[in-house]
């Protein structure tokens, strides 16, 4: 560290990047983050990743926003703005101006178009606090359900699969219980890349005996400690798991005390495998019978296995198909509720799990009660103090850009997230953006999405602020402020508050903690924890039961919430990816994530460190598909799919087979979104990112 080492000051929070929610010591001076050290925190026991340990200094970044933006009268909206001089089509405003602005913009519209024309896109980066703040806003303010969030790009799939058929759409298991496996299946997810830390404990894993199970169309790098290497055809995924599970089926391997005692619906899925022979299935899956039935045997006839998932399993019109495959996997071998076993779609984003909990999402209200039900509506507004709001479940956020291609929408309220980039076919995306009448953004920087608002209002970055945070293990941590936001920039839930009583809502609230509390109120989930007991243990799981319980990292043992107190099979069924390569578009584009960029990049590209290591936009073909377009390493191809083309950098990459390209969505410059397919899976209704027919050719 050099000099770095010098500190006058020192605050513990959370890392703001990924799920796992490392919890770190950060170290100021003079007011500023010199660096970051890892604490033992129950997920990560000391360690960090590169963006955990380098990744803070955005915060300090000469591009923040601090002060409110007005856009100037007659300048378009769009991403024309020269990179040098962001600012250049806004004026400064002062708060209580931009806020009149902003509220005044959503109120005029209320009221003469209905509350409907307004819609609001919170943010998993921000606090449970907010989060719940927001999508009460949406609810109490404008009368509906039309509140989303990343959730939607991430694991909505996976959530609707796990309510449908275990009862909560939470993990089954801390990814730490991995230390009691026998064996694990990590599919669709890159966790050394993506979950750096979990990645660690899933490699000690293997090295005191677990037998990994990698199945993955890239043989991503945790294929060296893999006992088996399943790469299927992209978009397999529900023959490959069926396949697995017919193995065990006719084997005999599955536990039948397990499935008689705790689930239902096994008679039909036991006859629905059978048409899934493996031998019968290599050309659709890719791979040899053989290989599967390998794999089948070791995690049926271990005595405890766990699975993981990714977005690799989500992002598909079948994702919803491809988690009931998981859970289907894990309930007939009798592995959820005890030591070593569980179902753990890793979470995304630092606060996914918290927001969508907190009610930010279209259907549910906090705690996942169903918004259709009279009762739990009427539970909130006695919570709320407010009026009935509407029992249609809200919009999504790809219906909502398509309402207001359709005029039903014509403001939205933008916290944190940046539809610009995020969004499938981003081209759609940002017409419907440029052609709302008031869009109010709130956010750390200038971001694409902020490039097409009316008023932008400065946000605090995560280590501004105070408030909690729920890692995907179900833990609720404490997140700390350690240096102030700059210029005149406020915390969201501040600004949030502000917006509120200009819309003409009662709110006072003057601490996160009063948040906190009033969400106790109508989330069971958090009994037995409070603000003051996380201000001292900084971390407690839930469920908690009891306020010395530091929370069950293991659930489900005796039994699931839903109506018959057991788990569901749901079989799935082969349903192609929407869109076929062909003759025009012969290869499969698959997009995700870097190790030292997040999502968008609008935090780790103006990091230092991280964006010095990967400063260019990038995609990965096998070296043998270069040599055949004539491009050495390094060159630039052109991919092109139905929605678009954009040029950029190619890499030989081994890990994806020559039929494939994989590319990272992070770069403004070369935004993968404009190529991506927007179809939508129907019950979880996210998009298809991991699989588009796509054109390459040298540039
Ligand atoms: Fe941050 Fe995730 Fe890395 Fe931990 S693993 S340091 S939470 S990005």
């Amino acid at each position: 560290h050099g000099d770095s080492r010098d500190f006058d000051e020192e605050v513990q929070s959370i890392c703001p990047f990924c799920g796992v929610g490392c919890q770190v010591s950060l170290k100021l001076k003079d007011g500023k983050v010199k660096y970051v050290e890892g604490l033992n925190g129950p997920a990560n026991e000391g360690r960090l990743c590169v963006k955990g340990r380098f990744g803070y200094d955005y915060i300090h970044h000469p591009h923040r926003l601090t002060k409110p933006l007005i856009r100037l009268e007659g300048v378009e909206k769009g991403l024309n703005v020269d990179p040098a001089n962001p600012f250049t089509h806004f004026r400064e405003a002062s708060w209580e101006e931009a806020l009149d602005f902003a509220a005044g913009g959503m109120a005029r519209l209320r009221d003469s178009e209905g509350g409907e024309s307004v819609a609001g896109f919170g943010s998993a980066k921000c606090t449970n606090e907010e989060a719940y703040l927001f999508q009460k806003l949406i609810r109490q303010g404008f009368g509906h359900n039309n509140v989303d969030h990343c959730t939607r790009l991430c694991h909505a799939s996976s959530v609707a699969a796990l309510m449908e058929n275990v009862g909560s759409g939470a993990v089954t298991a801390t990814f730490n219980e991995i230390e009691n496996a026998d064996v694990a299946i990590v599919i669709g997810a890159n966790p050394i890349e993506n979950h750096p830390v979990a990645a660690t404990f899933f490699k000690q894993f293997t090295k005191r005996g677990g037998k990994l199970i990698v199945l993955d169309p890239r043989a991503q790098s945790l294929k060296r400690f893999a006992t088996h290497l399943l790469q299927f055809r992209p978009g397999a995924d529900v023959p490959l798991l069926n396949a697995m599970m017919c193995v065990i089926v006719e084997e005999g391997l599955y536990d039948q005390d397990y499935i008689d005692g705790f689930t239902e619906n096994w008679e039909v899925e036991k006859q629905h495998l059978a048409g899934f022979a493996p031998e019968t299935l290599e050309d659709l899956t890719g791979v040899d019978a053989a290989s599967i039935r390998a794999a089948a045997r070791d995690f049926a006839t271990a005595e405890r296995g766990m699975i993981f998932w990714g977005m690799g399993v989500s992002q598909h019109i079948h994702g919803t198909d491809n988690s009931r495959c998981l859970i289907n996997l894990a309930l007939m071998t009798g592995n959820v509720g005890k030591p070593g076993t569980g179902l753990h779609p890793l979470r995304g984003q630092n606060n996914v799990q918290g927001a969508s909990d907190a009610g930010l999402i279209p259907m549910f209200l906090p705690d996942y009660r169903d918004v259709t039900d009279d009762g739990v509506r009427s539970a909130f507004t006695e919570i709320w103090q407010s009026g009935d709001f509407s029992a249609q479940k809200g919009l999504t956020v790809t219906e909502i850009m398509d309402a207001i291609h359709d005029d039903r929408i014509k403001s939205m309220y933008i916290l944190g997230e940046n539809p610009a980039m995020s969004d499938p076919d981003v081209t759609h995306a940002r017409d419907a953006l440029a052609k709302l009448e008031h869009l109010v953004v709130q956010d750390i920087f200038l971001t694409e999405t902020a490039n097409y608002a009316d008023v932008i209002l400065p946000a605090a970055a995560f280590y501004e602020k105070n408030g909690t945070v729920t890692n995907t293990n179900r833990q609720v941590q404490m997140g700390r402020a350690a240096a102030t936001p700059p210029g005149e920039a406020r915390e969201d839930w501040q600004i949030t508050i502000d917006l509120a009583q200009r819309l003409g809502l009662d709110w006072n609230y003057s601490h996160p903690s009063e948040i906190f509390a009033e969400m106790k109120l109508g989330m069971a989930s958090l009994d037995n924890i409070t603000w003051d007991r996380l201000e001292v243990e900084n971390a407690v799981t839930y469920p908690s039961l009891s306020p010395e319980d530091p929370g069950q990292s293991i659930v489900f043992g005796d039994g699931f919430p839903r109506e018959s107190g057991r788990a569901r099979f749901t079989p799935a069924s082969v349903i192609p990816p929407d869109e076929q390569p062909d003759a025009e578009y012969p290869m499969v584009l698959t997009t995700g994530r870097q190790l030292e960029h997040w999502h968008t990049g609008s935090m780790t590209r103006r990091s230092r460190v991280l964006d010095a290591v990967e400063p260019q936009a990038n995609c990965s073909l096998h070296p043998s598909t270069l040599r055949k377009l004539g491009v050495e390493a390094g060159g630039s191809v052109r991919l092109a799919t139905r929605r678009g083309e954009i040029t950029l950098m190619a890499r030989a990459d081994r890990a994806v087979s020559p039929d494939m390209v994989f590319l990272p969505f992070a770069y403004v410059e070369a935004a993968a979104n404009i190529l991506t397919n927007p179809a939508l899976d129907p019950y979880g209704k996210i998009p298809e990112f991991k699989f588009a027919a796509v054109k390459v050719t040298a540039a």
